[in-house]
């Protein structure tokens, strides 16, 4: 196919999704379409999978667990939770759990009419990457700059990375509590935990 025609297949799709959107808002969402989609262009498949998934969250109710985890996720395990029960972070890539997704999106845009850019590097981080990483940048605890696979924040949807020049950095010193966000780790100033006061 080439890719004029790959784009208006898309664009064909996209507009399918939101009309099934659309009807089923409110319902529990079912996968099909992305079942129908899946094969070869697995990354299509998920796009499709997350598209579907992506319903109005707003009636749900969401709160975190004595020991700060979402209860929503709690039972998939830290790095082990599917695209569909995390949300993206505006139209950026970056997935965090629902609440720490509006609210680093709310924080960027207003920062952002302050004359301040905050960049995501990263979110959401799926346990194969902590392990990853724990292997490249090592362990904390030991002087790197990597959780124990398994107990990172960013497996929880609950940190995030943030791309951070001296003026965003400063900004966000002052500013980024009140969206719940905290630098919670002395070593890594670009490190954001979403720690709110009430959710
Ligand atoms: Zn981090």
């Amino acid at each position: 196919m080439g890719i004029e025609n790959v784009s208006s297949r898309i664009a064909d799709i996209q507009s399918r999704m939101i009309a099934l959107q659309t009807q089923q808002t409110g319902r529990n969402v079912q996968a099909q379409p992305a079942k129908a989609a899946s094969g070869p262009g697995g990354d299509f498949a998920d796009y499709l999978k997350d598209a579907v998934n992506a319903a109005p969250t707003a009636n749900k109710s969401y709160s975190l667990n004595s020991k700060g985890i979402p209860t929503d996720l709690a039972a998939y395990g830290n790095g082990r939770i599917p695209a569909s029960a995390l949300e993206p972070v505006g139209n950026t890539r970056h997935k965090l759990w629902a609440p720490a997704a509006q609210s680093l999106n709310q924080m960027i845009g207003d920062a952002k009419k302050d004359g301040v850019h905050i960049g995501i590097t990263d979110s959401y981080r799926p346990y194969a990457e902590q392990v990853d990483l724990a292997r490249r940048k090592g362990l904390y605890s030991q002087g790197g700059l990597a959780a124990k696979p398994g107990t990172s924040e960013h497996g929880w949807g609950m940190a995030t990375d943030l791309d951070l020049n001296a003026k965003a950095l400063s900004w966000m010193k002052q500013n980024g509590e009140k969206y719940g966000f905290v630098m919670n780790v002395p070593r890594e100033n670009w490190h954001w935990a979403y720690k709110p006061k009430s959710v």
